[in-house]
């Protein structure tokens, strides 16, 4: 906590730090060399971390600091509505992932063929379909976002685009490779209880095989873990549909990841299941009901 204190201090900071914390120190200290990724660097401020120094009357600071400067970009497609242009229905998912991390067996790429890839197939699967329909009575748009690993960035600067209140429904969707634990035909929806918009979709698959499930893992905070969350907190009934076991999915975050991990039988279903479970919001004749808005920050 003070540490977190210390470095959020408006003014430069000096803390010497017992030795008792020296493990932690050292922790810190090579998270600091691997450097952070911020929206804009913020030079006026600095916080130095002494190990093991009882009393200084006087020191001296060496320290050098690279800046490089990262442009990202989401890439999005829209299909008009017939007729209600300025009601808003989002897909989405996120193409970036890890880049590179400590290697294992000699892999250091990170591909995350479930996380993301697997739902930002399903995007651009969902536009191609809608753009055969051609029936959409709402404005559908289609985004692949950028920067959700270190921040959801790409999905902070889309919300900050448009306004917010014109968005009727966010369906974002993140790793839908592996069968959930449910087994098979079945997925789940972040923030279920929070609006009806899983209950409209469970509505419209009926008849099927398929079916929605809330959130088996509340305790992973999935909401506000995606990039649902910036335009959930603007009060869209934005939600995640995944089908990953984030409790035991042991690709998760590593570098096997990969594509031969993936069920694609499951990929299909599921996004057989979200098209058709959208049909009543493309068309305009449901209307899920508004998140409450987070105060701001
Ligand atoms: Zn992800």
């Amino acid at each position: 906590q003070k540490y977190r204190a210390a470095l959020g201090s408006k003014s430069p900071v000096l803390v010497l730090v017992d030795q008792s914390h020296a493990p932690i120190f050292k922790r810190l200290q090579d998270n600091a060399k691997r450097g952070r990724i911020v929206e804009k660097p913020n030079d006026n401020v600095g916080a130095v971390f002494v190990l093991g120094v009882t009393q200084a009357s006087t020191f001296n600071v060496k320290a050098n600091s690279n800046v490089e400067s990262l442009s990202l970009f989401n890439v999005a497609g829209m299909i008009p509505g017939k007729s209600r242009e300025k009601e808003f229905v989002l897909f989405s998912a996120h193409y970036d992932h890890l880049g590179k991390i400590e290697s294992v067996e000699g892999d250091s790429i990170a591909n995350g063929a479930d996380d993301d890839a697997s739902g930002t197939t399903a995007v651009i699967s969902l536009a191609k379909y809608y753009k055969q329909l051609k029936n959409n009575e709402r404005t559908l748009i289609f985004v692949a976002f950028t920067a959700e690993e270190i921040g959801g960035f790409g999905a902070k600067y889309f919300s900050s685009k448009l306004n917010p209140d014109d968005v009727v429904a966010m369906f974002n969707i993140e790793m839908i490779g592996k069968e959930s634990k449910f087994g098979k035909n079945a997925a789940f929806i972040t923030g279920y209880e929070r609006s009806d918009f899983g209950a409209i979709l469970q509505k419209n698959l009926a008849g099927t095989d398929f079916k929605f499930h809330a959130d088996p893992y509340p305790s992973q905070n999935l909401f506000y873990r995606s990039d649902n969350a910036t335009l959930a907190a603007l009060g869209v009934p934005a939600h995640t549909i995944s089908t990953d076991q984030i409790d035991s999915d042991k690709f998760y975050h590593t570098v096997n990841d990969e594509l031969e991990t993936l069920d694609a039988v499951n990929i299909w279903s599921t996004i057989k299941a979200i098209a058709l479970s959208a049909r009543t919001i493309v068309a305009g004749t449901d209307t899920p009901k508004r998140i409450p808005k987070l105060e701001a920050r």
